[in-house]
């Protein structure tokens, strides 16, 4: 049994129609084609965007059962995903920044003059 070089599962290879082996998770799902943005892969290399349902005693009928694609649950993919989510993150915030800085330099005509002093000293003790 093929196992994920990223974090050790057992996963399937399945053939999708267009050719490519898609590593998949080993266990079936039930899913229903329509009313869901998940893929999910049949037997028979459908690549299918759909909903799956996660319970084998969902009453409602379902188009069959499928294998979810493994970069879908891998924790490894999944961990990632979210640190390259957080790089973008980051960078699009320093972006806004230095935008939102420069802006404001822009506007800043000329620096404006410090606050004058007033002549009040404060003395303590002494
Ligand atoms: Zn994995």
């Amino acid at each position: 049994m093929p196992r994920c070089k990223d974090c050790g599962a057992e996963i399937s290879f399945v053939q999708t129609k267009g050719g490519r082996w898609m590593p998949c998770d080993r266990g079936y799902v039930l899913y229903v084609r329509h009313g869901g943005y998940e893929t999910v892969v049949t037997d028979t290399g459908d690549v299918v965007r759909g909903c799956s349902v996660q319970n084998m005693n969902y009453p409602h009928p379902t188009d069959g059962a499928a294998r979810i694609p493994h970069f879908v649950t891998c924790p490894a993919a999944i961990a990632r995903r979210e640190a390259e989510r957080k790089v973008r993150l980051q960078e699009a915030i320093a972006a806004e920044k230095a935008e939102t800085d420069a802006r404001r330099a822009a506007r800043t005509v000329k620096k404006k003059p410090e606050k004058a002093n007033d002549g009040a000293q404060l003395s303590f003790g002494g």
